[in-house]
């Protein structure tokens, strides 16, 4: 592929995960092979932030180089996109439940993610942000594994699917990385303990010192140590499609992190809402309809209702 960027300056983001085809069906109606991919949603939301985004991913010869060339316009580097002759990309579909909180997996194709060797390109090495979004725990370990040197922080977003198929592995992954941001059914099923309080203490054990649940329409919460932040999703008149969420959560908490450069707590708890902000734009319309149209000012105007939202004073 065409190189675009010569030098990564300091706080230059590397984001790994799917890059897909979605059938998504909601109480609202059906959108058929749309774009999807933890990737796509992560890099489009970190895109708000900041313009040193690089892409680690696969998709088969299927994938319309039109969406390619958006993501390129949005500043995302594609280098280390490989894209392989004669193969289809990865392949989701998902029913959600009348809640639309809920949903169940109706297929997964993992097509060319199958024997995906990730090969990031010479100056992606240094970056000082990793995103690993979420795909198999031995991709993301590769990922890992050719950093030059630690980042300064490093992200892992995963689900139950690889709790369910490769637990050893995730359980490896999880020893490297600073952040591990999953729903609250995850974290039970990762902790083994139901109160998210107990489960928190024993995944920091597991490699994480900051952990983020995500609790869907209920918001998030940040834990570090003893400490704990509660963000609440934005109170939504009409959520229309919740796919990608949790991504487009994961690229704005990181996005907003590399921009700022400064992993506190204190800023954590700044980047949850902003990750929660970019989200709630992201349920608004199905696929990533709503993030590529998104502007600066909508997005400050957000965070100042959850800023609303929250505030009060204690007598
Ligand atoms: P989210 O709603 O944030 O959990 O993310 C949904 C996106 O994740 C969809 O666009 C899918 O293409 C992608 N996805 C679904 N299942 C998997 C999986 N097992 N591994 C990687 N990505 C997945």
């Amino acid at each position: 592929m065409c190189r675009t960027k010569k030098t990564q300056s300091i706080m230059s983001l590397v984001t790994v995960g799917t890059v897909a085809f979605d059938t998504i069906e909601t109480p609202f109606g059906k959108a058929e092979r749309v774009i999807g991919g933890a990737a796509t949603y992560i890099s489009l939301a970190a895109s708000y932030f900041t313009k040193d985004l690089n892409l680690v991913s696969v998709v088969g010869d299927d994938f319309p180089e039109e969406e390619l060339q958006y993501l390129r316009k949005r500043g995302i580097n594609l280098d280390g996109l490989e894209i392989k002759a004669g193969e289809k990309s990865f392949f989701w579909a998902g029913r959600y439940h009348n809640d639309m909180n809920s949903r169940d997996t109706l297929t997964t194709e993992l097509n060319v993610l199958a024997d995906f060797k990730p090969k990031l390109p010479a100056d992606y090495r240094d970056a000082k942000f990793l995103m690993l979004g979420n795909l198999t725990p031995e991709i993301q370990m590769k990922v890992i594994r050719q950093m030059k040197k630690q980042p300064k922080l490093t992200v892992l977003a995963t689900m139950n699917f690889w709790m369910d198929v490769a637990m050893p592995a995730l359980k490896r992954v999880l020893k490297k990385v600073d952040v591990l941001t999953i729903n609250d059914e995850e974290a039970r099923q990762l902790s083994g303990e139901y109160s998210l309080v107990k489960a928190a203490r024993v995944i920091h054990k597991m490699g994480p010192k900051f952990l983020v649940i995500k609790k869907g329409e209920h918001g998030a919460i940040l834990f570090q140590g003893d400490k704990m932040f509660y963000a609440p999703a934005l109170p939504l008149a009409e959520v229309f499609d919740p796919t990608g969420a949790g991504d487009t959560f994961a690229g704005g908490f990181i996005g907003y992190l590399a921009k700022t450069g400064n992993i506190s707590f204190e800023n954590m708890k700044r980047a949850v809402i902003y990750g929660s902000a970019m989200a709630s734009f992201c349920v608004e319309e199905f696929s990533i309809s709503r993030l590529k149209k998104l502007r600066a000012a909508e997005i400050r105007g957000r965070v100042n209702q959850f800023h609303r939202l929250v505030k009060f004073t204690a007598k």
